[in-house]
């Protein structure tokens, strides 16, 4: 029986960057190509977006991947799904027009200077970049079911570039994807400012906002070499109220992070410090690792077996913790 293939963020995906839509921003195994992820133009209000184009491409895309043609930038991804030709689900509705999957990734503003950063990449190559006011896309979005939670009733937006507690209209998209019925956020942050308002989402029964802080550090000396601001007390303190918020129905919801970048946190004592902080200081139930990606490309994907030992090694000491672990993407393409 012949395989067909397939991937949910081709089909429904957006990922809104600063001057074009792409399917998603997670070509990252294949960052050569990451140019290629492109669906059409895109830099503001001042622009209409074309969707009947953008589904046009989708469609043309999902069409050749189940078919086995699959796109270069998607060449590589886990995410790509295969299923048999003659199997009872046949996921017609990827051919469907609709987005369910918003990645917000317009603003490179952020209160940090990670070393490892895309987005400071991004400033020195586009240097005409200029931030630009998204509510107005997704008003329309909502209004016209281009994002359809009809359709869709678990889609979610991601804020996945930049800081996105420090966007001036951070809670008032919260609050407008919630007017009209979305459950689902995700929210990747440095955890350097408090936002009451995630912390009041964490709270709630029926919605769910997934917070990932990328800590890489157990001690100030290593934050600061990674992170380049002195602000490791104010991220630990905002990590135990962020973990505190999750406690009582989604203690899972706040992942806390460690990107292992070699010569600056490769070492066992520094991981044992960052596991010893989390888990017993600041409450938290959910730990991911990770390979820094620019390092990681250098090396053209060759890990050396120490850095693989310390990713095992955070695995299972999570295992022996009962705490929930995740490999991130590096480190998932590892398959260890
Ligand atoms: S297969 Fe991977 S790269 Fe391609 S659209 Fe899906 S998530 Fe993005």
């Amino acid at each position: 029986m012949g395989k067909m293939y397939r991937c949910r963020y081709l089909a429904h995906g957006l990922y809104i960057h600063y001057d074009c839509f792409r399917h998603c921003h997670l070509s990252i195994h294949s960052p050569k190509e990451r140019n290629n992820n492109y669906i059409i133009p895109y830099a503001g209000p001042k622009d209409k977006a074309d969707w009947n184009k953008v589904f046009e491409i989708k469609n043309t895309l999902v069409k050749n991947m189940r078919n086995g043609d699959i796109p270069p930038f998607c060449q590589g991804c886990h995410w790509i799904e295969e299923f048999d030709e003659n199997s009872e689900e046949q996921f017609l509705s990827d051919l469907d027009n609709y987005i369910d999957m918003i990645w917000i990734g317009h603003s490179n503003e952020c209160n940090a200077n990670c070393i490892y950063c895309f987005s400071y990449q991004e400033i020195l190559e586009h240097r005409t970049y200029k931030p630009y006011d998204i509510f107005p896309l997704f008003k329309e979005m909502l209004n016209n079911k281009i994002y359809n939670l009809e359709k869709a009733p678990g889609a979610h937006i991601s804020f996945a570039m930049g800081e996105p507690v420090i966007l001036k209209k951070f809670d008032d998209i919260i609050k407008l994807f919630a007017k009209y019925g979305n459950k689902h956020y995700a929210l990747y942050t440095n955890g350097i400012k408090y936002s009451k308002m995630s912390a009041k989402v964490l709270k709630e029964k029926d919605v769910d906002i997934h917070i990932v802080i990328s800590l890489d550090a157990g001690t100030r000396e290593v934050f600061k070499k990674v992170k380049k601001v002195d602000k490791f007390n104010d991220v630990c303190k905002n990590i135990k109220a962020y973990a505190k918020s999750a406690a009582k129905y989604h203690p899972t919801s706040l992942g806390v992070k460690y990107i292992i970048i070699p010569n600056i946190n490769d070492t066992k004592e520094e991981i044992d410090k960052w596991l010893e902080l989390c888990i017993n200081k600041l409450g938290v139930k959910y730990l991911i690792a990770d390979i820094e990606e620019k390092w990681f490309v250098r090396q053209n994907g060759e890990v050396p077996e120490y850095v693989k030992d310390l990713l095992r090694y955070i695995r299972n000491r999570c295992e022996q913790e009962k705490i929930a672990f995740e490999f991130y993407d590096r480190a998932l393409v590892l398959n260890l």
